[in-house]
């Protein structure tokens, strides 16, 4: 499931294959991945453009033209993947803009994801909705803030795209594993060590994350476990167990992740 790091991942992409080139066609295959407007409205208003500087906010991508702002959301399967080989499009390639030497495809099998254009600064809430700061570089005494605003499980806090942008079910798994802290457990009941340690944790997640452009499936990573048939826990190595928090499956350790507080 895309999250920030992916995202940043498909930035880097748009980035480097797409600034400063102009749109020369643009093949709508699935018109249900377009948003607001018809397909051919889309193609329409974006062929001709030229593509500036895209910025990642939370788990959107927005792609600036000389025209209307391309939107991008990736929902559970999305993806944006650069091709130059004009090769036969894959059964889930559902856009495909042509800019330089190549295409960008907007692949996305279940199509939770989609393709918004906005006209000006003011119909971009509209189209995102209410969403707190991006989590990269969220730290300190600004995350906390945020934290305490949200009742409830700290797991499901993190992600609140209205808390703080960015984090979803995996990324918030391995945060709160890195930090060894209970995800069913409140941040008010957290100790100033605990915060401390989530804090570090969620930024040392993120930032290897989007070396990668996603989550790696390192095994000092909790995420290397989700696939198993009996996952362990890569430091301690006891059996992870696997509940709902905030209605997402959820793996954390019942050693390294007690559901109380150590009483220092
Ligand atoms: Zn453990």
């Amino acid at each position: 499931v895309p999250e920030l790091p992916d995202v940043e991942g498909f930035c880097r992409l748009l980035r480097s294959h797409a600034v400063g080139q102009s749109i020369t066609s643009l093949e709508v295959r699935d018109p249900g991945v377009i948003r607001g407007l018809s397909s051919r409205e889309f193609a329409r208003k974006l062929k001709g453009r030229r593509f500036f500087n895209p910025v990642r906010r939370g788990k959107w991508l927005l792609a600036p033209t000389d025209g209307p702002t391309l939107f991008l959301h990736f929902g559970m399967t999305g993806s944006l993947v650069w091709d130059d080989s004009r090769a036969e499009l894959q059964r889930f390639d559902r856009a495909a803009i042509s800019v330089g030497g190549g295409r960008l495809l907007f692949r996305d099998q279940r199509k939770l994801g989609g393709l918004w254009l906005a006209n000006d600064e003011s119909s971009v809430s509209d189209i995102i909705g209410e969403q707190g700061p991006d989590a990269l570089g969220l730290t300190g005494r600004r995350l906390e803030e945020r934290l305490e605003k949200r009742r409830g499980a700290l797991k499901s806090a993190l992600m609140d795209q209205k808390v703080l942008a960015g984090i979803g079910n995996t990324l918030s798994d391995e945060v709160l594993w890195r930090a060894r802290i209970n995800p069913e457990r409140r941040f008010s009941q957290l100790n100033p060590e605990e915060r401390h340690h989530l804090d570090l944790g969620l930024q040392r997640v993120l930032r290897a994350s989007i070396k990668k452009g996603a989550i790696p499936r390192l095994g000092t990573w909790l995420t290397s476990q989700r696939s198993r048939p009996e996952p362990t826990c890569p430091r301690c190595q006891q059996r992870l167990n696997i509940t709902r928090v905030g209605g997402r499956t959820s793996y954390w350790c019942p050693a390294c992740q007690p559901q109380l507080a150590k009483r220092r």
